[in-house]
């Protein structure tokens, strides 16, 4: 039937797929259409094996709060998909059939936030729930008006709330389009999606180079979850997003910055940058990052980037915090670096030359992924601590030590020392004056004061300025 309805040639496919895909459809499966509405294969507790006890009790709250005020609501996306997986979710995600305003109406004391979604923040105690109405709407439908539409296609508003067999085929992947009723402990998939699941597959639900045009950021969260969870991707993806990465440059930059936060601070900060430059996303996200790396960058035992990710990966497993500003630190370093190693003379190490420099990079680099000033600074401070680190003079040294990015600079010196561009000595000086007590303090740094001293400078009489202003 479908053959007679689109030929090879009028729908340019080849012949051989038609085939495939017409053999196939003749061929009962029992499992949910990916594509369209059906009916959904509802799985009893003994099925998805999942306990209500594994929800936090806020959501359990929040969900349970809302069918008792006559509304439908289950928990939906990344809660359920984890949960299947047996990884701890991140957060707890409701969707109900209540609009935002009657959310708020249940839980007075909520936030609505939002602006391409609507969506309400429900806080239970300490825990913050995201509350989301069903929502309609995808692809070529006619729900989503041409104003919440770019030219391209991509969504920019979809607030037209729907039905649940809806909403779910506005959700990116079959693993994320689960609905788990809590009040019934069943798991409602129209998609097919539990068994993706099982076998750890990671599926666009419906065309993916349409679904990619709709919202690019969606190659960059099949990246995420790909890395995160160890799932297979389609295998055509890979050559979509080579041949759709270019998308990404019609993404806010400031929705991207949110998205490369959760790429690199995932826990899988190494596997994702080695994904995402096969992808061709890296060049995307930070083109003169990725022109900027050579072979040494890149090594995975010395290379400064990957050193980072992999420290921040490891800090992230041990539940100790990260900052934002020591992964741009990582990514844009050998961009100013080499930038700063053109300049004549003196420039090169002229901390003046490098905060001009690491600004210029940095606001480009805000046309792609915008970095907010108040990570931006930090960073800067972090390169620009890197020369008083290195020249260690004896007055400054306390200074230092009370520095409040004293500890980033700190680690990020001891990747340049794995990198070979500064000695090992000297991060294990840095090392061992953190440690001792102050007495040794003071022997450390009073033997720094010989004559052969690090960073010891004689004082040249001022000479007039010449006055151009510039600086340097
Ligand atoms: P995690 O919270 O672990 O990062 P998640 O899948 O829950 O992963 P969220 O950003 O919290 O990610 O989104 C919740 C759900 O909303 C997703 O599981 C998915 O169903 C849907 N969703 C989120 N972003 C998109 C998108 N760009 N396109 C389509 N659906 C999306
Ligand atoms: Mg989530």
């Amino acid at each position: 039937m479908r053959l007679a309805v689109c030929s090879p040639r009028s729908c340019g496919r080849h012949p051989r797929l038609l085939i495939k895909k017409f053999l196939k459809s003749l061929i009962p499966t029992g499992r949910p259409n990916r594509d369209q509405p059906t009916a959904p294969r509802v799985l009893s507790a003994e099925e998805h094996g999942l306990q209500v006890s594994s929800v936090s009790k806020g959501a359990r709250k929040v969900a349970d709060t809302l069918t008792d005020a006559g509304f439908s609501a289950e928990l939906v996306g990344g809660c359920v998909r984890d949960l299947l997986l047996g990884e701890r979710p991140k957060d707890f995600d409701v969707v109900t059939s209540a609009s935002p305003e009657e959310v708020r109406q249940v839980f007075p004391r909520s936030r609505m936030v939002g602006r391409r979604f609507r969506i309400v923040h429900v806080r239970m105690g300490r825990e913050m729930i995201e509350v989301s109405t069903y929502r309609a709407g995808r692809d070529g439908d006619s729900k989503i008006g041409d104003d919440a539409r770019s030219r391209s296609g991509r969504i920019l508003r979809d607030n037209v709330f729907g039905t649940r067999e809806q909403d779910v085929f506005r959700r990116d992947f079959t693993a994320n389009a689960l609905y788990y009723d809590i009040g019934s402990n069943s798991l409602i998939d129209y998609v097919d999606g539990f068994s993706d699941i099982k076998s750890r597959r990671l599926r666009f639900i419906g065309d993916p180079s349409t679904r990619i045009n709709e919202d690019p950021v969606r190659m960059l969260r099949a990246v995420r979850f790909k890395a995160k969870l160890d799932m297979e991707l389609d295998p055509d993806l890979e050559a979509l997003c080579r041949d759709q990465a270019y998308l990404l440059r019609q993404v806010p930059p400031a929705r991207l910055f949110d998205e490369v936060l959760k790429l690199f601070h995932s826990g899988h900060g190494v596997t994702t940058f080695r994904l995402l430059r096969e992808f061709g996303l890296f060049a995307e996200l930070f083109p003169e990052a990725e022109r900027s790396y050579g072979e040494s960058d890149l090594n995975p035992e010395r290379g400064l980037v990957l050193q980072g990710l992999e420290n921040t990966d490891r800090r992230i497993t041990n539940r100790k915090p990260v900052i934002a500003a020591f992964l741009f630190s990582c990514i844009f370093w050998r961009v100013v670096r080499s930038q700063c190693d053109r300049q004549e003379g003196k420039r090169k190490n002229n901390p003046q030359v490098l905060q001009r420099i690491a600004l210029e990079v940095l606001g480009r680099e805000n046309q792609r992924v915008m970095i907010p000033r108040r990570v931006s600074t930090v960073v800067v401070e972090i390169w620009d601590l890197q020369s008083r680190l290195e020249s260690r003079r004896p007055r400054t040294i306390q200074r230092l030590l009370e520095n409040r990015r004293f500890r980033a600079a700190y680690d990020f010196l001891l990747l340049r020392s794995t990198a070979g561009e500064v000695s090992s000595h000297l991060g294990q000086w840095w090392t061992e004056i953190q440690e001792c007590d102050e007495a040794q303090r003071q022997a450390m740094i009073k033997g720094l004061d010989g004559p052969s001293a690090p960073g010891k400078r004689r004082r040249r009489p001022r000479r007039a300025r010449s006055g151009n202003g510039n600086v340097g």
